[in-house]
């Protein structure tokens, strides 16, 4: 049985002296149960080295929060870092298929799940997508194979092409592309052969077939728990091959999922799907928080976690009123402001949470005030010195261009900017008098 990585970090800081701060040396020995316990998670060394040096970067000197023990807040450390990491851009899942017909390639090992992952895929972009989706087997030497994956298509209600005995790889992908065409489907989907090991027969044949069906995807199919021998095939297949994304599966097994950090890490390609079960349905996109909570061991971690971050949210939201009470509203406050917005979903979600700003948060949303304007709104303020952010009325014409020329944007979007913050900051200042404890401690509750 693995330790709980909670249970061995609450250990360790009872040892410790509470400080207002942790100190590198509490977080140094916090890290190494952390390293440990990626360790166990299966990352491989340099990987989880890497990691609790990052994590070491950021927590050295964190404030710790009230009611979460330093422990717990390592954790959380950790846990956002390692979302950091496992997150891939753009959408979770997404593929790109457009311009039909699109074809995917599917590479990996024989026994990774490649064929049953090629129909759960199927299977999702004609329930999901309403794709129109044919699919093909090129493993030619496993006439078992190409049954199975008509077998399959039966079962899904999804086209597979015709087998043709003698034909080889390339001549199976040239014959998908020209049905997939002439039958006006969304995607087609190569199933190559797999080995048990790769080797360069195998690589070969798959190049060839890359080279003529030219795949929007290439996702590797990886068999989870297999640990580091995911990530070395990975590496191989990438340099090979190149491939887009991968599928990791057997999710539903008791691996740690501390191959999905590696895998991140060292190929940096996205986890675009994770498999959890035989049932052609099992497949999902990959999710970065359940996976870190894996990794983490803790079948409470989320719950820790969330609550942590509760706490610090309160805790800076309560700091932030105060100050508003007393009238004072600067430009790092707006910045912090705005990026909770973004956090919690734009304007509305924040706003709504205050009394007396739902007016305006619809004001703003009429106004055209998305997330686009947002980020322009922090770049205009990371654009700002120190100094100014903390006194915006010292802003004069020449301070404003080189501000605005920072951020790359124009005067009048900082002055809109500006009348922002007098209008909010004339809003907390009202609130404030409207009495201490009064309204605004009502909406801390
Ligand atoms: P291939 O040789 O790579 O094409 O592998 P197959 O698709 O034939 O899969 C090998 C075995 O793994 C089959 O028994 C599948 O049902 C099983 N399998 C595939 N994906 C998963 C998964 O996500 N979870 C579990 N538990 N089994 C899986």
């Amino acid at each position: 049985m693995f330790e709980n990585l909670s249970e061995r970090l609450s250990g360790v800081f009872d040892r410790l002296t509470k400080q207002g701060a942790l100190s590198e040396d509490d977080v140094k020995t916090a890290l190494r149960e952390v390293r440990v316990a990626l360790l166990e998670a299966d990352v491989s060394l340099p990987v989880a080295r890497d990691f609790v040096k990052a994590v070491q970067d950021k927590a050295t000197g964190q404030a710790v929060t009230k009611s979460v023990t330093p422990g717990q807040q390592v954790v959380k450390i950790v846990h956002d870092e390692l979302i950091a990491v496992l997150q891939g851009e753009g959408e979770p899942g997404a593929l790109r298929i457009d311009n039909a017909p699109a074809p995917i390639l599917m590479v990996g090992l024989q026994g990774g799940g490649k064929t049953t992952t090629t129909a759960k895929l199927a299977k999702r972009l004609k329930d999901r997508d309403n794709k129109k989706v044919l699919m093909a087997s090129l493993d030619v030497n496993r006439p078992a194979a190409m049954e199975q994956l008509q077998i399959l298509g039966t079962q899904i209600g999804v086209d597979t092409l015709p087998i043709v005995k003698g034909e080889n790889p390339v001549q199976i992908a040239k014959r998908a592309k020209t049905q997939a065409s002439l039958g006006g489907y969304d995607v087609y989907m190569l199933d190559t052969a797999g080995r048990l090991s790769i080797d360069e027969e195998l690589m070969a044949q798959v190049e060839a077939v890359r080279d003529v069906a030219n795949p929007r995807e290439t996702l590797l199919v990886v068999d989870g728990l297999t640990g580091q021998d995911a990530v070395h095939t990975a590496e191989n297949f990438d340099s090979r091959i190149g491939i887009t994304g991968v599928v990791l599966t057997r999710m539903d097994g008791d691996g740690r999922g501390g191959a999905a950090l590696s895998m991140r890490a060292v190929t940096g390609k996205p986890i675009k799907f994770v498999g959890l079960g035989e049932k052609l349905d099992a497949l999902e996109t990959f999710e970065p928080d359940r996976i870190a909570g894996r990794i983490l061991g803790m079948g409470d971690i989320v719950a820790l976690v969330e609550k942590a971050q509760q706490t610090i949210e309160a805790e800076q939201a309560e700091r932030m009123m105060k100050r508003f009470q007393k009238g004072q509203f600067n430009m790092n406050d707006l910045k912090m402001q705005l990026e909770q917005m973004m956090k919690m979903g734009g304007m509305e979600g924040m706003m709504s949470m205050m009394p007396g700003m739902g007016k305006m948060s619809k004001q703003m949303n009429d106004a055209g005030l998305d997330d686009k304007i947002l980020n322009q709104q922090v770049a205009l303020i990371n654009s700002m010195t120190k100094r100014e952010r903390a006194n915006p009325q010292i802003l004069q014409a020449s301070r404003k261009k080189r501000i605005a020329k920072g951020a790359g944007m124009e005067v009048s979007d900082l002055n809109k900017l500006l009348k922002m913050h007098r209008q909010m900051s004339d809003m907390m200042k009202k609130m404030g008098k409207m009495g201490k404890g009064g309204m605004m401690k009502q909406a801390m509750k």
